[in-house]
């Protein structure tokens, strides 16, 4: 029996998982006490677990700093979760001095639980709500021009904030030590490794245990008029605009419309409503999810994952780099079609197309099967309970590196050559274009080396 303290970040998205880990783990024998917020306490509670209100640390906000957090600002967020840690450290220390917790599961970006981990040399997994994302996968998410600019503006704030981190004893080299999976880490992901982009890079130290949910069985569908479910989940969702044009694209539709707007949405704002569709500010999702025929969503890893498992088909409608990640998989899967045409038409040919065509089902089938396969909470809980783990000391991504250094050697070995040929027999007037093309041509084919590597060596 242990003592395992929970913490995560306010939100619904990382907490949702960690509450069946929870409850099993209560029920296995052990004391979880799970540090979270006010919004979260009766579903924590609900699971047997100890809830620590830890609502008094979250910092007055700016309207600037309210903004940036809507928008998911990577740099507003890091600064925030800095600042929470460094204002939660003289109680922390104490709770760590009573409660005095066996393991630590802390949510990947929640840097008050990883730090306090580190500082007080208590064993860790991180629980990964999303992809875990290292130098391969991360190619999935393509950062907009917005956010890059985010990120690069944000950079000085940012190092200013991690340097407040060092006199309190927290070990931090920088930001993305914080953020990034590594392969020498215990690491949670809620999703299989059939939907882990390139899941083979990681590390015997990842449990891929598939979704966490507190599952129903999938219960039948709508035998007369197909449902369709419409939510962009619990962050970004004020979005009225996005809300009436679905309501226009299936009004006259032989379809059920619910949708899940968030409490942020003015109900007012969405105009009058056709006889088949309503609108609520929450929904329970999973149980709405067992019903639907197609889900239009956001892409939220939570909301992809629960649709899957119940082999509901989607319009995929991401936001975030993050969510295009995810979205970008689950069309891969074929189990979804990208919504590129956002207009009222495109809305109702994106929704038509899933429901008419039975491929969309067939294939989120195939994901709800291979979900339902995997060791789920009860396998999370296994994994926290062993915690720490030995490793076999494989690291596939350090391999690649090597692979990858190999590579640039005798790449740039054949570019100086060929410089040197060029300049004996055609003249030197000429070679920088040579040594032009060299330097631009080696980074795509540095990564198409990598991506071979990783098929030939590391897959099979
Ligand atoms: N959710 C819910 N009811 C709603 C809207 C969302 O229960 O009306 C839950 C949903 O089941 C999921 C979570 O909220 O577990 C949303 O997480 P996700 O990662 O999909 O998106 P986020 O809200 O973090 O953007």
């Amino acid at each position: 029996m242990k003592k395992i303290a929970f913490f995560c970040i306010p939100a619904h998205g990382h907490t949702n998982p960690m509450l069946p880990v929870a409850a099993e783990l209560v029920k296995r024998g052990n004391t979880v006490r799970f540090y979270s917020f006010g919004a979260f306490e009766d579903k924590i509670k609900a699971t047997g677990a100890d809830f620590v209100s830890c609502d008094a640390f979250l910092p007055a906000l700016t309207e600037r700093e309210e903004a940036g957090l809507k928008k998911v600002s990577a740099t507003e967020m890091t600064i925030q979760d800095i600042r929470i840690t460094l204002r939660m450290d003289g109680f922390l220390e104490e709770e760590f001095g009573t409660f005095r917790p066996d393991v630590v599961y802390t949510d990947s970006v929640c840097f008050w639980g990883k730090l306090n981990a580190w500082k007080h040399q208590v064993p860790m997994v991180v629980s990964t709500s999303t992809f875990a994302f290292n130098q391969l996968s991360s190619q999935y998410m393509r950062n907009s021009p917005r956010e890059w600019a985010d990120m690069l503006l944000g950079l000085p704030k940012v190092s200013g904030e991690l340097k407040k981190l060092a006199p309190y004893g927290y070990p931090v080299k920088g930001a993305l030590s914080l953020i990034q999976s590594d392969n020498r880490t215990d690491t949670v992901v809620y999703t299989s490794k059939r939907f882990q982009p390139y899941a083979e890079s990681f590390s015997d130290h990842y449990a891929f245990v598939g979704p966490s949910l507190f599952a129903n069985d999938v219960s039948a569908k709508a035998k007369t008029r197909p449902l369709v479910y419409v939510s962009l989940g619990t962050v970004i969702n004020d979005r009225p605009d996005f809300y009436t044009k679905c309501v226009e694209a299936l009004r006259n539709q032989n379809v059920d419309v619910i949708i899940s707007c968030g409490n942020a949405t003015d109900l007012g704002a969405l105009g009058a409503l056709s006889e088949n569709t309503r609108v609520y500010p929450y929904v329970d999702q999973l149980d709405l999810l067992a019903k639907a025929n197609v889900f239009i969503t956001h892409c939220g890893m939570n909301s992809v994952s629960e649709s899957l498992y119940m082999a509901v088909p989607m319009v995929l409608y991401p936001q975030t780099n993050e969510q295009k990640a995810v979205a970008r998989r689950v069309a891969e899967m074929k189990a979804g079609t990208v919504l590129s045409d956002d207009s009222v038409g495109g809305i109702r040919r994106s929704v038509l197309e899933v429901l008419n065509n039975a491929a969309y089902g067939s294939a989120a089938e195939a994901c709800a099967a291979d979900f339902r396969s995997c060791a789920g909470a009860a396998g999370a809980a296994a994994f926290i309970e062993n915690a720490p783990h030995e490793s076999n000391g494989i690291d596939p991504i350090a391999e690649l590196r090597k692979a990858s250094a190999r590579f640039s050697v005798v790449y740039w070995g054949i570019a100086i050559a060929l410089i040197l040929l060029t300049g004996f027999l055609a003249g030197w007037k000429y070679i920088w274009l040579i040594g032009a093309a060299a330097g631009i041509l080696a980074h795509p084919i540095g990564k198409a080396m990598q991506k071979r590597n990783y098929k030939r060596g590391i897959r099979t």
